[in-house]
């Protein structure tokens, strides 16, 4: 009995959180991602620096949920779903970029900021949304065998969530790019499968290139990392402040 009432007493007194977030490294498992060319996977890395997202985001009074805390395969559908499930005000997913050929991979790097469209920016954008997309495919059944662009365009019906999908993006990839003084590639639209079914404000930031080999080296030292993950923080603060403003 006292004990019931105690832990009322404390849920009561539980501080509500300023915002809620899902934070979601991309791949894990045996999906490895892209590949550094000394051998570093894309899961390892978007883990970590996803775990330095969270600690920021907590540390300003975010609740914030990992769709996975350790090395471990995630469905593309089940990411977004947590985050509609927790009715979180934004999702966020972590990923370093890759490229095909040793010639781009030579001369590819900097930072790419992506939010959903079904139809993508340009070839280089398809290409990248097809190397996300590829988990999927290999694990997962299609929602709509027939035609998985509807699912996406069903989705793109809640504008509002697209157009704060594109203020997010925007206001996170101006912070990567001042912050890190990494080359900018830019703010770009691709369909998306992770970020297909999420029903809030949701990105998916490709925060280097794992393919090239200067890159990769910054990309795996912690001091770097820690850069990307307050460029992140302080990218979700300004887009929180301008909705603030926006809706006084
Ligand atoms: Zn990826």
């Amino acid at each position: 009995m006292l004990a019931g009432i105690a832990a009322a007493l404390l849920l009561a007194a539980a501080p509500r959180p300023a915002f809620v977030a899902v934070v979601d490294p991309g791949h894990g498992g045996d999906q490895e991602g892209a590949l550094s060319p000394s051998g570093e996977k894309e899961k390892d890395l978007a883990l970590e620096i996803a775990r330095r997202v969270a600690a920021r985001l907590r540390a300003v009074g975010g609740k914030v949920v990992l769709t996975r805390t350790g090395d471990i395969a995630v469905p593309l559908a089940n990411r977004a779903a947590v985050a509609n499930a927790l009715r979180a005000d934004l999702f966020v997913s972590v990923h370093l970029n890759s490229m095909p050929t040793a010639e781009a991979r030579r001369h590819s790097a900097g930072v790419e900021t992506y939010f959903l469209s079904p139809d993508a920016t340009d070839a280089s954008a398809t290409a990248v949304a097809a190397r996300e997309n590829a988990d999927r495919l290999a694990g997962e059944p299609e929602l709509d065998p027939a035609d998985p662009v509807a699912a996406i365009l069903q989705d793109l019906e809640d504008q509002d969530a697209l157009a704060g999908s594109s203020r997010l993006a925007y206001a996170i990839h101006d912070q990567l790019v001042g912050g890190l003084g990494a080359e900018d590639r830019g703010v770009k639209q691709a369909p998306f499968y992770v970020l297909a079914g999420a029903r809030m404000p949701a990105v998916l930031l490709e925060v280097g290139f794992i393919s090239h080999e200067g890159e990769a080296a910054r990309l795996r030292a912690p001091e770097y990392q820690e850069r990307i993950a307050a460029a992140i923080a302080e990218g979700i603060a300004a887009w929180r402040n301008a909705a603030r403003r926006a809706s006084r």
